[in-house]
């Protein structure tokens, strides 16, 4: 059955919601898995011609979210930040430039769901002009409405990265069918989908993961992938615990076998060897602050520096994309 299950992946048909359920349900370390990961590898390939790309993303501030998603640090019940802050301009365009020149892809700009959406858009516009133009500007902000997804087009972002998360509406105050729209209002203004199962715990069943699965893959996006939640010392959801490496290279090989060969990318977070060898395709390198740590920098900690996620790209033994993605260009051929 999972033979068969894997073959029509391969053949690029829309699995079943039971279909990818069986494969999430495969044990590991068994010929089934070992079948899993080597075709969600296949796949991913197929999917790039073969050519992996490290994305860079800026935390632009670190501050007290209202909206309190339960595995951010910077949700205001977790406490994890005393002072709210916020790189500054100079700092913002250095880090943006440093990830360019490193050989990032495309360049994500983050903030808290709190950040003063004219503010992000004056930012973003002082980025843009100091990046190549070819290098996509990618939006990683809370909801926005039809016309923000409108200033977000018009200031020159390619795309966002925007997820219906694992436990969204429980572990977080926000109801699904909000990230849903936000996703609509991006497509209808013409920015590109990035997005993940994420964050990935233990405690997840096999219907909310497949459940997640499926709404990435309507969301029509240009790469989906799965990341799993660091735990954050001193929080609730820390006594969790985290799902093993081995475990989350083979939820990355069963995501990129669920959706179809016309989404490029296939991502896994934090940067990770056994799932870029399971067939994540895309990694990303971070600077400044980022919720899975208790850091204001996160250079050197959780985020990784774009060159190491290069190399671990090619010891995953992918050829990684020097240059601007492209996928935010609309194309994965060689
Ligand atoms: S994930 Fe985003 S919206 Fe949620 S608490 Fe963190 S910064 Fe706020």
């Amino acid at each position: 059955m999972i033979a068969s299950i894997v073959d029509k992946a391969l053949d690029d048909g829309c699995l079943a919601e039971d279909e990818i359920a069986a494969l999430f349900e495969v044990p590991l370390f068994t010929d089934n898995s070992a079948r899993i990961i080597a075709a969600g590898r296949r796949k991913a390939e197929q999917a790039c011609s073969s050519l992996a790309e490290v994305h860079a993303q800026v935390g632009l501030n670190v501050a007290r979210c209202p909206i309190n998603c339960r595995f951010c640090s910077f949700a205001a019940c977790n406490e994890v930040f005393e002072q709210e802050t916020e790189l500054s301009l100079a700092e913002a365009v250095a880090r943006a430039q440093l990830a360019e020149t490193e050989g990032a892809s495309a360049l994500y700009l983050m903030i808290t769901a709190n950040y003063p959406f004219a503010k992000y858009l004056e930012v973003a516009g002082e980025i843009r002009q100091a990046l190549r133009p070819q290098t996509p500007l990618v939006a990683n902000v809370g909801d926005f409405s039809l016309p923000q997804a409108r200033q977000l087009k018009q200031a020159g972002f390619a795309g966002i990265y925007h997820a219906v998360r694992l436990g969204e509406g429980r572990d977080t105050s926000i109801p699904v069918e909000r990230r849903l729209k936000t996703m609509q209002h991006a497509r209808e203004a013409g920015l590109l989908i990035g997005t993940c199962l994420e964050p990935v715990g233990p405690e997840h069943t096999t219907e909310e993961l497949v459940a997640k699965t499926i709404i990435t893959r309507d969301a029509r996006p240009m790469y989906s992938g799965a990341a799993r939640r660091i735990p954050l010392p001193g929080t609730e959801m820390a006594s969790l615990g985290m799902v093993s490496k081995a475990r989350m290279a083979h939820i990355v090989a069963v995501v990129r076998l669920a959706l179809p060969r016309s989404v490029f990318g296939n991502c896994t977070h934090e940067p990770d060897v056994y799932g870029a060898a399971a067939g994540a395709s895309l990694l990303w390198s971070e600077a400044g602050a980022n919720p899975r740590d208790t850091a204001a920098e996160t250079e050197g900690r959780h985020g990784m520096a774009t060159g190491l996620c290069r190399e671990t790209l090619i010891d995953a033994g992918w050829q990684v994309l020097q240059g601007p993605s492209r996928w935010f260009a609309g194309n994965a051929c060689s």
